[in-house]
């Protein structure tokens, strides 16, 4: 009997295993199949600008169909304010800033740039009007004052040079041996992650976008690096509404209102002063940051 059961178990795995195969295949199929292009739509309109303020109206978004990543965020950035946005690693921060660059389709909800729902503005005016400082920067193989240049390829030289000093590159670029000529990426000069976010922050400045957003922009510096690139970062934020995506609280006590954002939901909201007074999610995090700079 034991001959018999053993070779009919061993089928039945074979079985099991072709299907979850096939299944998987099928997920993987249908994944790419399905995945919407982003595209303009017919009637795709240049965004028309007026100050830039940014609605994201009951917005919810999943990645895979499984997990919903932002479930029913509704929060106004109004024209030339900083609004924060702070949460632990993985609750959908970075998430938001992909969804205005309209990386993806939401599942429900609208965002929308001085009333106009981003969908039907046409891609090119919708991604021109807003300046992304990425958490990691990308740099080409070629001169650091290209690397800058490329964010806007007919800036003149004046221009190019006014983006450098607004992110305060001019003293590093001063003491390298070939000036902003000096090759760098992966070929060239190692540049190290405060340079290369003073890099991205002058890209974003010489875009000349109305809206900035900053995703975690100096979570990987010391201190001193820190402190230079806030500095800039509030000189250019004061012509610009930015969207500043922070790690660390003391970078974005400043702002405006600050967002907590859990599990893809907005828990609290406020200044500062206000959040630390309700005595709540932010407040515990605020605690719990200055107990580990001590
Ligand atoms: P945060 O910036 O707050 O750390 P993200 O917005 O990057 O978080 O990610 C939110 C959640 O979505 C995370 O759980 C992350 O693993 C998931 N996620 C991010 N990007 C993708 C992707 N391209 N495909 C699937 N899941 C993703
Ligand atoms: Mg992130």
């Amino acid at each position: 009997l034991i001959q018999l059961f053993l070779p009919l178990n061993f089928l039945g795995f074979v079985y099991r295993e072709i299907r979850r195969a096939l299944t998987d295949l099928e997920n993987m199929l249908g994944l790419l199949t399905r995945k919407p292009a982003i595209i303009d739509a017919t009637d795709a309109q240049p965004l028309q600008l007026n100050g830039a303020d940014i609605r994201f109206e009951n917005v919810s978004f999943r990645y895979q169909t499984e997990r919903p990543i932002l479930q029913d965020l509704s929060f106004h950035v109004p024209s030339g304010s900083k609004v924060a946005i702070v949460g632990a690693s993985g609750a959908g921060k970075s998430t938001i800033a992909r969804l205005l660059y309209r990386f993806y389709e939401l599942e429900a909800g609208r965002i929308l740039i001085d009333g106009q729902d981003i969908r039907k503005v046409s891609l090119e005016s919708l991604r021109r009007a807003i300046a992304i400082v990425p958490q990691d920067t990308v740099l080409f193989n070629t001169s650091i004052r290209d690397n800058i240049a490329y964010a806007k390829p007919d800036a003149s030289a004046a221009e190019v040079d006014q983006a450098i000093a607004m992110a305060h590159l001019q003293d590093f670029i001063n003491s390298l041996p070939q000036g902003d000529q000096t090759q760098v990426g992966e070929r060239g000069l190692k540049v190290s992650g405060g340079e290369k976010q003073r890099i991205a922050i002058a890209r974003a400045m010489l875009k000349g976008s109305p809206i900035l957003v900053f995703d975690e922009a100096t979570s990987s510096l010391d201190s001193a690096s820190e402190q230079a690139i806030l500095k800039a970062m509030r000189e250019v934020a004061q012509q610009h509404t930015s969207l500043v995506i922070a790690h660390r609280l003391s970078t974005i006590t400043d702002a405006d209102q600050i967002l907590v954002l859990q599990q893809g939901q907005l828990v609290e909201q406020g200044s500062h002063l206000q959040l630390l007074a309700a005595n709540g999610r932010y407040a515990s995090l605020w605690r719990q940051q200055a107990e580990q700079s001590d």
